[in-house]
């Protein structure tokens, strides 16, 4: 269209077997659509920007209507935008990475990007143009010179899952064909763990900043003396599996895999009810902290610039790291002072410090403590958000995902999902940990704090819920370290679920391990 050319230039190669030019089998595992990236736009891509969640489209049109000169029988019909839509909430591990929307075509969003071409008439809101989504996750739309694509609108994470778990297809008709795919579900909202879960992430003010917390191998014993941890030790769980099996209860349990559960659950809420040690000293903290380093720089070769004092900087995150934690209020600061008087001990926070204080209980005037050592308790709703609800889990198993994601990532924290009317009046039929899409991949995730969480019963609930939703991948997230039993559950969930187009992984302490090294963030 551009003009005729001349010449047409060939060029000879020698002959090629296919299997020279065909990519391996092997190049397909890990093989993605190409969708152009921050400073790799393809040609015939535009960039634009926007505020806020409505992007206003540029009036652009294909390059080539340019060359069409007075026959307008030749600019007639429609013509697909791909559009890659950047998120504005994004969790990517990399600062200079910014996440699009990159839609999975097994959890069908499409319809809750409100797209809008122009009106037909003064009295028309807008066309609402067909969508789908393309071979690269992006979502795809039609537009043309007589009714362009103006603008898009973009959903919350919330109403995108909930869409494609409960309400896409739930009113298609049986008489079309070919026959809508029905939803999955009729309603899916956040359960109470779902709302802590948001809490939670509140408090740490995202998830970036939650994740570095509670997946670095450090604080897991502080966490765990702030009474923070729901698994109850070994020893204890140990010493109640004996106690329970030696006392044979019949009738209650079908197999010793359940016992084991009983005895942790016992053990865990044993635990609970002990009171765990609510402050940590700074000089504990600080000393912990050092002989962690000295442990990963005994196992590990050190390089860098023998000139700079690394230990010091080091030694320097803890710091830091505490005070932004308690900027944030997941932490707080301050000062334990016993009463001479009734022997009550006192927290006293940081701002509530005097020359002079008074006894919470009885009043008495204590002189404030000529030597400071700070101590730190956690915040009430964060150790709830951790003990009851598992959550500690659930954001190790997000981090693992943040950690994976290339140029796309978001989720819907722990709901309640009802797989049929009426779902308002009734308990949930299931709960769902996470709904994931990353990458333009689906997952549903079952998260477990222990292997002892997740029996053969709760398995079969899997099992059902992959076969009723389908995604790209189920996964079972387990929080603790064993390749022997990953191994099996891999293998039993992967025959139970033959013939059926879902991909189970089981992500353990194995391939997900906390993070290990000197610096606190
Ligand atoms: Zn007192």
């Amino acid at each position: 269209l551009t003009g005729e050319r001349g010449w047409v230039r060939f060029e000879e190669f020698p002959k090629q077997v296919a299997e020279d030019i065909l990519p391996k089998p092997e190049a397909f595992e890990g093989a993605m659509f190409d969708t152009p990236s921050l400073g790799k736009l393809l040609a015939g891509w535009h960039e634009f920007s926007w505020d806020g969640d409505l992007a206003v489209l540029p009036p652009e049109v294909p390059k080539h209507l340019d060359s069409v000169v007075g026959e307008p029988a030749l600019s007639t019909g429609a013509w697909s935008l791909d559009l890659r839509l950047d998120r504005k909430v994004h969790y990517s591990p990399y600062s200079n990475v910014v996440h699009s929307w990159l839609l999975s075509r097994r959890l069908r969003m499409t319809k809750t990007f409100n797209i809008r071409g122009k009106p037909r008439t003064d009295f028309d809101g807008g066309q609402d143009p067909l969508r789908r989504v393309s071979s690269g996750g992006l979502l795809t739309t039609f537009s043309s010179s007589d009714m362009p694509v103006l603008s898009v609108g973009m959903p919350t994470d919330e109403h995108a899952f909930r869409h494609a778990l409960a309400l896409e297809g739930a009113w298609a008709p049986d008489t079309i064909y070919p026959p809508a795919p029905k939803a999955a579900g009729v309603w899916l909202k956040p359960s109470d763990k779902g709302d802590y879960l948001r809490g939670l992430l509140g408090i740490f003010g995202g998830l970036a900043s939650a994740a570095n917390f509670l997946t670095h191998q450090f604080w897991r014993g502080p966490l765990e003396d702030w009474g923070c941890t729901s698994s109850a030790t070994r020893t204890d769980v140990e010493a109640l599996h004996k106690r329970l099996k030696a006392a044979r209860p019949t009738g209650f349990y079908s197999g010793m895999d359940e016992l084991l559960t009983v005895a942790q659950m016992l053990a865990s809420q044993v635990r609970a009810m002990r009171m765990p040690r609510r402050t940590i000293a700074y000089s504990k903290l600080a000393e912990e902290w050092t002989k962690y380093r000295k442990e990963f720089w005994e196992k590990t070769p050190k390089d860098g610039d023998p000139s700079v004092d690394w230990d010091k900087r080091e030694a320097e995150t803890l710091d830091y790291c505490l005070n932004d934690l308690t900027a944030k209020t997941v932490l707080f600061q301050g000062l334990t002072v016993g009463c001479p008087n009734c022997r009550h001990d006192n927290w006293v926070p940081i701002t509530e410090l005097n020359g002079v204080m008074s006894c919470q209980i009885c009043q008495h005037s204590i002189p404030a403590p000529m030597k400071v050592d700070w101590e730190f308790m956690i915040n009430g709703f964060v150790q709830e958000a951790l003990r009851e609800h598992g959550l500690h889990a659930v954001v190790w198993a997000l981090s693992n995902c943040r950690q994976n994601s290339r140029s796309s990532f978001f989720f819907e924290g722990p709901s309640d999902f009802w797989f049929s009317e009426p779902a308002h009046t009734r308990k949930a039929d299931t709960d769902i940990d996470l709904s994931v899409v990353l990458d333009g991949r689906s997952y549903i995730f079952e998260v477990k704090t222990s292997w002892g969480l997740f029996p053969p019963r709760k398995q079969s609930d899997f099992i059902d819920l992959m076969k009723r939703i389908l995604p790209d991948v189920g996964v079972v997230a387990i929080m603790e370290a064993n390749k022997t039993k990953k191994a099996k559950l891999l293998a039993d969930l992967t025959a139970a679920l033959t013939g059926v187009e879902t991909k189970v992984e089981i992500w353990t302490l194995d391939d997900f391990a906390f993070e290990d090294g000197p610096h606190l963030d």
